[in-house]
């Protein structure tokens, strides 16, 4: 997958690119990346990227000209997306991660100042994301935490490719809780099931607690996963015991 960010400050996104599952994404040659700045398609003596809001008001706007050329000079892939980043997208989750993992390209915009012109939004872009209800300085953080989702869902970026299924959302429910060595710390022991190494019944624990821990954080999303016989047995036994 080819990933193109459009930001006024490149250096931001080109460090953090190079570390963790980002930097192995690449090395492992399942994505590369490109970062471009608007300002180098600014074309007055300033090279000014961003002007007043026509009606007055507080802040800058980005300008439609430079962002508008930067952005088309990079897009290079059939059915590539063009990604805004803003407060007024859809909310980022797993299932929009899943999707932009499937292109050849995506290209990510990030917004300053009080974002950019709408006339850009309008022709150019074609999936407008918010990472969350809060408002950020800029669409830079917000790029990287779409771009990490992304690609270590790429094959061959994570190690463990089953981990991608796990992971938390990836079946639509939380993942179980996890412990490592010691099997005692601070009086806490590991769950004896975890220790025993019973394939089966540590797969049946990991499920339960998956299930627990979503009824009790998230039953948004245990009402709307996909759940078999197996998993509702689960239930009604996690029921049962908050019963007792
Ligand atoms: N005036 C804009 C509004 O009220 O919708 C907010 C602009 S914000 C200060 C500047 C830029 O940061 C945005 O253009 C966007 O690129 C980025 N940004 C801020 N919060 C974001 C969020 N929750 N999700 C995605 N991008 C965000």
């Amino acid at each position: 997958m080819r990933v193109d960010v459009v930001t006024i400050f490149p250096e931001m996104i080109a460090r953090a690119l190079d570390f963790s599952m980002m930097a192995r994404a690449r090395e492992a040659g399942a994505a590369e990346f490109a970062v471009h700045n608007p300002r180098d398609f600014a074309t007055d003596a300033h090279r000014m990227v961003d002007d007043a809001p026509y009606g007055g008001g507080a802040g800058m706007v980005m300008k439609p000209e430079p962002l508008a050329a930067c952005i088309e000079a990079t897009v290079s892939a059939e059915g590539a997306a063009v990604v805004l980043m803003t407060p007024q997208g859809e909310p980022f989750d797993q299932t929009r991660a899943r999707r932009l993992a499937g292109l050849q390209q995506m290209v990510v915009v990030c917004g300053h100042y009080e974002g950019v012109d709408e006339r850009v939004r309008e022709t150019l872009v074609t999936d407008e994301i918010s990472i969350g209800d809060y408002v950020l300085t800029g669409g830079e953080l917000p790029a990287l935490v779409l771009i990490d989702a992304v690609v270590r869902l790429l094959p061959g970026v994570l190690g463990n490719e089953s981990s991608v299924h796990e992971d938390s959302f990836g079946d639509g429910l939380l993942e179980h809780p996890h412990y490592t060595r010691p099997a005692e710390f601070r009086g806490m022991r590991v769950p004896d099931v975890l220790v025993e190494g019973h394939h089966a019944q540590v797969r049946r624990w990991r499920r339960k607690m998956s299930l627990l821990r979503t009824l009790r954080r998230r039953p948004d999303l245990l009402a709307r996963a996909a759940l078999d016989d197996d998993d509702r047995e689960l239930l009604a036994e996690i029921l049962a015991q908050q019963v007792n």
